[in-house]
């Protein structure tokens, strides 16, 4: 807390990990004699740099962009690029942090690592949002490489911000290396099933909690916070599986539809048209629109899926969700609970899943975009979402596994936590004080 002052995220992060690993270090003191922790909370390098760009009127503008190459024991940095007004240091940081061990327990040969801008996309022209893309990676671009950072997309950041990321820097380097980024689109070397994969992920990873209790999404309540990229398959793939999806939400409130939402209206209003998700009731009258984020937690659900933001739900949200019939909750989104929420979920013994585990599905599928650019080959769908169910499936086994061995049970908290750290430990230690 003393070194990083003013970065609550990141001490949020760093404090939830720190509590899972006590039985770890317990057991193996030459981690401790390493440095391994004190190495692993200081990232590798942490970029700044400034982004000037013109809006539409000729005024001039200027951003902070942020890259933190937090840990590359593994394999090349790897996180995406968030844009939003509310990206700092810290959340950058936090990120970052959280990133090393969700790749880890891919399995995927990838390091940790993310970036960012606080430049507000909303309300952007398409001319605008493309030249601040090109200023950014213009500074960017000289930290990156297919086997050096291989950034993606995160909140504000979908396939047509990757696209312009990637033509600048193709333009720059005056080479097409396409495996620099993923999230691209399919006619220069995006994977099928990408963009579906983190919401796909988060949800098979919640079916295997439920598997282990012999129960299914089938007949259940859902609510799934959120209306992007991440919230909008996890809808699709809980609807698929039998499930009725309640509610879902964007930053301006949510929306209740007690007949099940209708997907193709939410992908249209939200990826096609750009909308609030508040335009949803003009369509279903049936329907009903609340502004306010976090009263979305007050609909009864048996499975919510946080897909949206940090600290979304807080410990009275968490409460009410339990009080209501809670059986399982999986975080889509990064950090989705406060520590005092992850507290009652722990307590009650509903099935948790924390988002290292339950939201690594898109990395992992983005290690996957990386293999086929390298191979210059590309899989079907129905060999990536095979692969994804797999992985999701190997990250719940040895989270369980992590847990079982060191003395927490069904904690897939510890149980995700330790099964990141240890991978990442041993291979810092096999390559030395670096
Ligand atoms: P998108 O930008 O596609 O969607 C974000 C959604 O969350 C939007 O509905 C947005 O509402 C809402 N939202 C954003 N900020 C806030 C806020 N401060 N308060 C309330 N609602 C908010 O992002 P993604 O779906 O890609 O990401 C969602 C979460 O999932 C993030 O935590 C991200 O880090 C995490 N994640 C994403 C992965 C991916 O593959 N994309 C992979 C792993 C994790 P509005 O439309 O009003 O902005």
């Amino acid at each position: 807390e003393k070194r990083n002052p003013y970065e609550p995220e990141f001490q949020q992060a760093v404090k939830e990990f720190l509590y899972s690993l006590a039985p770890v270090l317990s057991k193996h003191p030459e981690y401790i004699e390493a440095a391994i922790l004190e190495r692993m909370v200081e990232p590798e390098r942490l970029i700044l740099f400034r982004v000037p760009w013109v809006d539409d009127q000729g005024k001039v503008h200027v951003n902070r962009g942020y890259r933190v190459q937090f840990n590359s024991a593994l394999g090349p940095y790897k996180g995406g690029i968030r844009f939003h007004p509310s990206v700092n240091s810290s959340i950058i940081k936090f990120l970052g942090f959280e990133q090393i061990f969700k790749n880890a327990l891919t399995g995927q040969p990838i390091g940790g690592g993310k970036g960012g801008s606080d430049f507000d996309p909303k309300g952007k022209s398409d001319g605008e949002i493309m030249r601040f893309v090109q200023s950014f990676m213009t500074e960017l671009y000289r930290y990156l490489g297919p086997d050096v950072d291989v950034p993606a997309g995160d909140i504000g950041v979908g396939a047509k911000e990757v696209g312009y990321m990637f033509g600048q820097y193709k333009r720059i380097r005056g080479a097409y290396e396409n495996g620099v980024l993923t999230g691209k689109g399919l006619t220069y070397g995006g994977s099928l099933g990408r963009k579906e994969a983190t919401g796909y992920g988060t949800v098979y990873f919640v079916e295997e909690m439920l598997r282990s209790k012999d129960m299914s999404f089938e007949g259940r309540t859902v609510v799934v916070s959120g209306s992007g990229n991440v919230a909008i398959y996890a809808i699709e793939k809980a609807q698929e599986k039998g499930a009725k999806v309640v509610a879902c939400s964007d930053s301006g409130g949510y929306i209740y539809d007690p007949e099940g939402i209708k997907l193709d209206t939410v992908k249209r209003l939200k990826e096609v048209e750009k909308k609030r998700i508040s335009e949803y009731v003009k369509e279903h009258p049936q329907a009903q629109y609340h502004p306010g984020c976090s009263g979305i937690w007050s609909v009864p659900c048996h499975i919510a899926l946080p897909c949206a933001t940090q600290n979304e739900i807080d410990e009275a949200s968490a409460k009410l969700l339990v009080a209501n019939g809670l059986i399982a909750l999986g975080e889509g989104a990064n950090m989705p609970s406060t520590l005092e929420a992850m507290e009652v979920y722990l307590q009650s013994g509903i099935l948790y899943g924390p988002a290292k585990a339950a939201n690594a599905g898109g990395v992992a599928v983005s290690a996957l975009e990386m293999a086929q650019n390298s191979m210059r080959y590309a899989w079907t769908f129905e060999e990536v979402d095979q692969k994804l169910q797999v992985i999701m499936k190997n990250i719940y086994e040895n989270s369980m596994k992590a847990s079982e061995e060191f003395g927490h049970p069904g904690n897939l908290v510890v149980g995700s936590n330790i099964a990141g750290f240890v991978k990442v430990a041993d291979t810092m230690l096999a390559q030395g004080v670096v």
